[in-house]
């Protein structure tokens, strides 16, 4: 057991940043420790069960957040090895070369990334190779200098049916990147329970199975598991020195020659908080985006939906323009929801209504753009606790997708459309608490995510996100840190 441990790198985190991260160190052959405040998630029945996962909650830690009003939530984390991916949806597209410079919206501003769609797109089929990413070249999406590594996914007769229905409408739905090992005799059986489940089959493409444990099979990484990190302390030029925390309960110090924060955007955030480090700017924490993000259940009465891998197929004709010169967002299938899993969320409804319902349902998420904003932050309160603060921003591009999802599904044949719109709890694509920017005084990190104040200091989750973007974050997540892999000073 480790408890006073040194490393040429210190990474504080497993996730899609952090795991990540270590593969492309030990890539350069350069010595890791990972510490993870989570175990390893075990591989049990109850991965597939929906009573397990969504109504006991299995998987989800015992911790509380607070609204700015002080009301209690339960965050949308994971404190995995592997983090939030071990659950995520592994839809693994990528960011538009608009997404990575200014746009100005009628209600805000989404600010440039201080480096462009051109520097990171090596490093997206990179990510792509290392995640087993499924997809094809299609209308609406960016140029890319690597094909897909592997063919898309087939789309069920259901799903094709409702896309032909759509194409009728006048869009031009095409296939999801997927991160599911569906090579040739892969691991993936295709089952229903992949969204928002972790898998029994380590088929899906999450940061532990396609990047951690590779990167710890070099003998370049360790990884130690139940290391919560509580701040980081500095000597007296600046520098960090020390991770300080408790590992299963006993004290942990671990020293370091570079450190790398991977703890997720509230987490990394509220370490540097505490630590009282790395913030000349006044921004750590501040900038807290989530995307607007709405799950939609169509409903059909005529049509039982019988899919069982249903996430396959998004919408991206409005990702550049809404018709009114503005940018929109993407429609995108999510895995099938279970009856069980509605009832988590509309909790007086019975399940005898439920499931019929359900089995003529077919569920979407519609996303689009948040845009930075200094009130919705991350803080520490005087009792320790974290707070956030958080409004939307730009909700006006949302109501306008939300809106043409529900012409275009009516059209298709869905009389009902219900609505689940993402809450201050739903916050699984948080992002921008440590931004990055050439401006020291404006950013947290520089273009190489590197800290402006503290030189031995690095950002490699979600936090550095200068804007949030309208495409899933996890693939952009893994290629930043593939790129800052690069840079670390060996
Ligand atoms: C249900 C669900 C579905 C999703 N679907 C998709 C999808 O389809 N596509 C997509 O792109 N994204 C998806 N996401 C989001 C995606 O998973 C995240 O954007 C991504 O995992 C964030 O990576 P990260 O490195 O910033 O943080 P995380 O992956 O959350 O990793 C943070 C890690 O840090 C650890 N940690 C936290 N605090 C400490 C501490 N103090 N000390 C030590 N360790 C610490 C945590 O335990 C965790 O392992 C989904 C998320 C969820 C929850």
């Amino acid at each position: 057991m480790v408890r006073d441990a040194a490393a040429d790198v210190v990474v504080i985190g497993s996730g899609m940043g952090g795991s990540t991260f270590a593969w492309g160190l030990a890539q350069r052959g350069i010595d890791v420790l990972v510490l993870e405040r989570g175990h390893r998630l075990p591989r049990e029945p109850e991965n597939t069960s929906a009573e397990a996962v969504f109504v006991h909650r299995r998987y989800k830690p015992h911790d509380t957040w607070y609204a700015e009003d002080g009301t209690p939530f339960a965050p949308g984390v994971h404190y995995v090895v592997g983090g939030n991916t071990k659950v995520y949806g592994s839809s693994l597209p990528r960011l538009r070369e608009r997404d990575f410079e200014e746009t100005a919206y009628p209600s805000g501003i989404s600010p440039a990334w201080p480096f462009s769609y051109a520097d990171l797109e090596p490093f997206y089929g990179m990510a792509e190779r290392l995640y087993n990413v499924h997809g094809t070249t299609a209308e609406f999406e960016p140029w890319r200098s690597t094909p897909y590594p592997y063919p898309a996914l087939e789309h069920e007769p259901y799903v094709a049916e409702t896309l032909r229905r759509l194409r009728e409408q006048g869009v031009h739905p095409t296939t999801t990147a997927m991160g599911v090992d569906l090579r040739p005799g892969g691991a993936c059986i295709r089952c229903g329970t992949c969204d928002g489940f972790p898998c029994r089959w380590d088929a899906k493409s999450d940061a532990e199975v396609c990047a951690l444990d590779p990167a710890v099979a070099t003998g370049r990484v360790r990884l130690v598991t139940g290391a919560y990190v509580d701040r980081l302390e500095t000597d007296a030029s600046g520098r960090i020195v020390r991770a300080v925390g408790h590992l299963d309960g006993e004290p942990l110090e671990v020293t370091g020659d570079t450190f790398a924060l991977a703890a997720g955007a509230a987490n990394s955030a509220a370490l540097l908080l505490r630590s009282g480090v790395a913030n000349s700017s006044g921004l750590i924490g501040k900038r807290y985006m989530v995307h607007n993000n709405t799950h939609i259940a169509a409903i059909d009465p005529r049509r039982p939906n019988d899919v069982i891998f249903q996430k396959t197929a998004c919408v991206n004709d409005f990702y550049d323009d809404m018709g009114d010169g503005y940018p929109g967002g993407t429609l995108q299938l999510i895995g099938k929801v279970q009856a069980s899993m509605m009832k988590t969320h509309v909790t007086r409804a019975p399940l005898s209504l439920l499931k019929p319902m359900a089995a003529r349902s077919m569920e979407w998420l519609v996303m689009t753009e948040d845009t930075p904003d200094a009130a919705n932050r991350i803080r520490i309160d005087d009792q320790g606790r974290l707070r956030v603060s958080w409004q939307r921003t730009n909700y006006d591009r949302h109501e306008m997708l939300l809106a043409k999802a529900r012409e275009l599904l009516r059209a298709a044949g869905y009389v009902a459309v219900f609505e689940q719109r993402f809450d201050i709890s739903m916050n699984s694509h948080m992002c921008g608490t440590a931004v990055a920017g050439e401006d020291p005084s404006a950013s947290v990190v520089d273009a190489h995510c590197r800290s402006h104040d503290i030189e031995n200091l690095y950002v490699v989750d979600s936090s550095f996100f200068p804007s949030s973007g309208a495409q899933n974050p996890a693939l952009t997540i893994a290629a930043n840190a593939l790129r800052v892999a690069e840079q670390v000073p060996a």
